[in-house]
């Protein structure tokens, strides 16, 4: 058996920046983080473990903490204003291509657009992104897309949705909504549309896939979801650990890839582990 990494994977550069920021915090226990820092649970645990409190997902109350950490998924101006109000430091790790989706969003809005958001409306970012908003929707399938009343529409997409869905969703609005003038920023960023990218060019080496990430990252599982529609056995697992001998009797190439917010060290245990069982398990036939 013969193991092959994608080309791209792993840590984008705003998980990477917001850890070094938390890095840098003296006094982990004066500070919450405000939402899932990110969605993998090696990290949330080794924040737990260096004393920060953490708010979850549904951000409802204002942390008891003097200092508030706002993650990378970014929060709503609302939300900012709110915890200025109550008196709180804010540290800001806000990814600049969530930013950017942000503006886009009110750009549209500003100019007479009714805002889709395509994404996942429980996800935090997107969250962020509507509560800015007056009369914002999101869909997050083909199936949400209705006939909507207004003559101009703006859209605009959760970052770390697959460009392939974008353009799917793109055209069940173009076609519902024939009267109007739609108009897409496209929002993805550019790591997303990286690590899919080469993901799409290992497949076709590969007849078994192994993808580490948190279960709750929405990009992680986007990239087994292109394994499988590919017909690709493909292994979804957090960390080395969860991997199983088994698995692999058989396999001839199996692929490597992770999501955004999967540390180096996870990917490389993972990598190790792979090579080991390569060796003892499944000898390489080539
Ligand atoms: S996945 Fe993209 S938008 Fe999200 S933190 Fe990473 S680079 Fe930024």
């Amino acid at each position: 058996m013969q193991v092959r990494r994608a080309d791209a994977m792993g840590m984008c550069f705003g998980v990477r920046d917001a850890l070094a920021a938390i890095e840098q915090v003296d006094e982990p226990g004066t500070v919450t983080i405000h939402g899932e820092l990110v969605h993998n649970g090696e990290v949330l645990q080794m924040l737990a473990n260096r004393g920060f409190q953490q708010s979850g997902e549904d951000l409802r109350d204002v942390p008891i903490t003097e200092g508030v950490l706002i993650t990378a998924h970014g929060v709503s101006n609302r939300e900012r204003r709110k915890l200025r109000a109550a008196g709180k430091q804010l540290l800001d790790t806000t990814c600049p291509l969530v930013h950017k989706a942000h503006e886009a969003a009110q750009l549209l809005e500003a100019e007479g657009r009714r805002v889709i958001v395509i994404g996942r409306p429980d996800h935090v970012e997107v969250r962020g992104i509507v509560e800015d908003l007056q009369n914002a929707v999101v869909v997050k399938t083909e199936q949400d897309v209705v006939t909507w009343p207004e003559q101009a529409l703006g859209v605009v997409c959760q970052t770390t949705t697959p460009s392939e869905r974008v353009d799917c969703i793109l055209l069940a609005i173009r076609r519902a909504n024939g009267h109007a003038d739609v108009r897409l920023i496209d929002t993805v960023c550019n790591p997303t549309k990286a690590r899919g990218a080469a993901l799409e060019a290992l497949l076709p080496q590969v007849d078994a896939l192994v993808v580490v990430g948190g279960s709750d990252s929405n990009n992680t599982r986007q990239l087994v979801l292109r394994g499988e529609r590919r017909g690709i056995p493909t292994l979804h697992i957090e960390n080395a650990s969860e991997l199983v001998p088994e698995w692999f009797f058989g396999r001839e190439v199996v692929g490597l890839t992770a999501g955004t917010s999967t540390l180096p060290a996870t990917i490389d245990a993972v990598h190790e582990q792979l090579i080991r069982l390569a060796a003892e398990v499944v000898p390489s036939s080539s």
